[in-house]
């Protein structure tokens, strides 16, 4: 269970940050989530209800935000992002290019959190 894994890990982010501003509860954790992690918002959220029972961050409202698929093009450095289920073949818009790297789309972060 991959969303699991992926919440736990939220949950302890939230909670550590939480206890480092001497936060008594967790209200909203807005995160950033790559296009290629398969996470939807609604199970994320799900999860987190669950897991996050008895502790501050029980209630906490999650928020995602898509980051899109993004490369950076080793020939001419332009940057561009594409939709992989669409795009079979994929070139540089720039300069027909196909030497390129990644550069977001598998990140998860969270962004900000509301303390009180
Ligand atoms: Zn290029």
């Amino acid at each position: 269970m991959h969303e699991l894994a992926v919440t736990k890990s939220i949950l302890k982010l939230s909670l550590d940050q939480a206890a480092e501003h001497h936060g008594t509860k967790v209200l909203k954790i807005h995160l950033l989530i790559g296009e290629l992690r398969n996470l939807e918002q609604d199970w994320v959220q799900r999860y987190f209800d669950y897991i996050s029972k008895g502790t501050p961050a029980e209630g906490a409202v999650i928020k995602v935000t898509k980051s899109p698929v993004s490369f950076l093009c080793k020939d001419c450095n332009g940057q561009f992002t594409a939709n992989l289920k669409e795009d079979k073949k994929l070139l540089c818009p720039h300069c027909g290019g196909f030497d390129y790297d990644m550069t977001s789309g598998r990140e998860l972060v969270v962004e900000k959190l509301e303390i009180l």
